[in-house]
């Protein structure tokens, strides 16, 4: 199927009467923070009507039945193990800003429509931490924290779901083996799907499917690079990428599991999409940073936040501040030379 063809039934969706109008106009609340993927297919406006194609009628079917909208979002998949890039493995204040962005979003929305809006934190952590290197217990640990702190927060337009939801096991193993055995495809199918996102006549799907398979490539040759690693360049760039591989189709199965618990809902994403993408693209921290806040630190440069590796927050000798615990909790930049 063709770019063109993939776009045709969603560009004859057009507005017309109060609802759908209405609908789009909470839609666009939502795509003017879109995290977009340039490409040739590259588009701005906020009510671009090719980027709201495939979302518009759910937004719809919530208007006309005067419901809440519902989002979902697989993110906080627990902390980077790299400790050059982050300042450990619990939520900081790069997860708490992020989470108040999305908890805006949707004071946002209630703002032109009364029922409101729903975030649904769909954590992708367990599905594939085995592979990234980081531990269970961390994990078990951080997806508590970012549950307390949205409660603590007061963040009432955001919830949870995860992997251990589901199912209540202490053998996390079992958990994705019985996940990648429901919903998981062929690692023949996967790589043959990544493959085809380089191709000219890819549609939005697989061309995002490339594009996060050479960014999860690069995230785990940049996290095996560590003090004291004895394999070569080359030898890690094979290894990581054969895990890039099976992170996606964990990825892959558990966006099936999503889009089956949660049918009506808005199917958000923290990697930029190409427009017309099924899912939508979304910042989390600041308009033009592309850093997740699992890989990165809050850094205060006065007037917000910033993210951005805990190596360079240092090397700009940012000031280290700790939270009421007396845990790492961001940095504070005096002088600003981004
Ligand atoms: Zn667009």
């Amino acid at each position: 199927m063709t770019y063109a063809e993939v776009l045709a039934p969603q560009s004859k969706l057009t507005a017309r009467g109060p609802e759908e109008m209405k609908a789009k106009k909470l839609l666009s609340e939502v795509i003017r923070f879109r995290r977009m993927a340039h490409s040739e297919h590259s588009c701005f406006p906020a009510d671009c009507p090719v980027c709201m194609g495939p979302h518009l009628p759910k937004v719809l079917q919530a208007v006309q039945k005067g419901e809440k909208i519902r989002f979902v979002l697989p993110a906080f998949p627990g902390k980077s193990p790299n400790k050059a890039k982050v300042l450990g493995v619990l939520p900081d204040m790069a997860e708490k800003e992020a989470l108040k962005f999305l908890n805006n979003l949707c004071d946002r929305i209630k703002a032109h429509y009364s029922p409101g809006a729903e975030i649904i934190i769909c954590s992708d952590g367990r599905v594939f931490n085995d592979i990234v290197g980081i531990r269970d217990e961390d994990l078990t640990a951080y997806q508590k924290e970012i549950g307390q702190l949205i409660q603590k927060m007061g963040l009432k337009n955001l919830s949870t779901f995860d992997l251990d939801t589901i199912e209540k096991a202490e053998d996390y193993d079992s958990l994705r083996t019985d996940l990648m055995e429901k919903y998981g495809a062929s690692p023949e199918e996967n790589r043959a799907k990544v493959k085809r996102g380089a191709q000219d006549d890819a549609t939005p799907e697989e061309i995002e499917t490339h594009r996060h398979y050479l960014g999860t490539t690069r995230f785990l040759v940049e996290d095996s690079l560590f003090p004291g690693q004895t394999k070569s360049k080359n030898a890690l760039q094979k290894e990581c990428r054969a895990k890039a591989y099976e992170v996606l189709r964990r990825s892959n199965a558990w966006t099936s599991l999503i889009a089956e618990y949660f049918p009506e809902a808005v199917r958000l994403s923290i990697h930029p999409q190409a427009c017309g993408s099924q899912k939508l693209g979304i910042q989390l921290v600041g308009a033009s940073n592309w850093l997740t806040p699992w890989h990165g630190v809050a850094v205060d440069i006065g007037s917000n936040f910033v993210l951005m590796k805990r190596r360079r927050a240092e090397k700009l000798n940012a000031k280290l501040i700790l939270d009421s615990r007396g845990e790492p909790s961001h940095f504070k930049l005096e002088k600003i030379e981004l």
